[in-house]
């Protein structure tokens, strides 16, 4: 017998959730995995369409409830394709944008695994754009920056610079923000940004059950808490927050 052919891993985007916002790409390497390495963040919708012949791994409630360590998650993604795997490691919206999915493919790379990665489309825009927030417009924000609300733990210093952040005036795009949105919005507040300054948090962009909860950096706090707000969330802070009451909901 000849030597196994070694598999291929693709990194492939989901999307935001609605299903209709999968590429053809995605779909068509989806139905054809052998393997497909998941978390829950894809949604519903998505995880319904995985074939049922695949071996499905859901690295986010791996052995009991808790989140398989990614460098776990690396080794079964090189394990599976050396064994001649056609794998597919599923991640929310689009792979490279925070998620971990550059971490994935420089191990990928470093282990001599072929891999592709899928772009997807990423809930930073998409997620805003359905409830009616386009991240730039003429009339309020030419810039737009995508930043993460959870930092590691363990750095001690923060790689964001709040007071650089507070003076820009273009749209900020928060992921990962729930947990910390007391902190990140001091932060701002502290750093000298408008307390009027447009606010939304849109939880569960995309999906049947969305919800947005709109205010100002004065008082998203206390509106978030009085509303349960939840991860999964995008929050966004400018001006373009405003075009919400005109284009959302249609
Ligand atoms: N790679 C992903 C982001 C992964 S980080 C992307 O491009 O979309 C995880 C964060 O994504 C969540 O904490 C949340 O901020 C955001 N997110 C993903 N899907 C979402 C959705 N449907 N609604 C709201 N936020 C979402």
């Amino acid at each position: 017998m000849g030597k196994t052919k070694t598999g291929k891993v693709y990194l492939v985007g989901s999307g935001p959730g609605d299903p209709e916002l999968l590429t053809i790409k995605a779909k068509r390497l989806i139905e054809a995995a052998d393997v497909v390495l998941f978390d829950q963040l894809p949604g519903k919708a998505i995880l319904d369409m995985l074939p049922e012949r695949a071996e499905k791994i859901d690295v986010g409630k791996y052995a009991g409830d808790h989140t398989l360590p990614q460098d776990k998650i690396n080794e079964l993604l090189v394990e599976r394709a050396r064994e001649g795997k056609t794998v597919v490691r599923l991640k929310g919206g689009d792979p490279y944008l925070f998620g971990r999915g550059g971490e994935e493919a420089v191990e990928l790379a470093a282990a001599g695994i072929e891999f592709e990665v899928v772009p997807g489309i990423t809930s930073a825009i998409a997620v805003p754009a359905y409830a009616g927030i386009p991240v730039t417009h003429r009339d309020h924000a030419s810039a737009v920056i995508f930043i993460t609300g959870h930092e590691d733990p363990i750095k001690e210093d923060s790689a964001l610079d709040w007071r650089w952040l507070s003076e820009f005036d273009g749209t900020l795009v928060i992921l990962m923000g729930v947990s910390e949105l007391e902190k990140n919005v001091q932060e701002l507040l502290s750093h000298g940004k408008d307390p009027d300054t447009p606010v939304a948090v849109i939880e569960r962009g995309t999906r049947p059950d969305e919800r947005v909860t709109a205010g100002v950096l004065r008082n998203i706090v206390n509106e978030a808490k009085k509303r349960g707000v939840r991860a999964p969330a995008i929050i966004v802070i400018g001006g373009v927050v405003k075009l919400h009451e005109l284009l959302g909901e249609q």
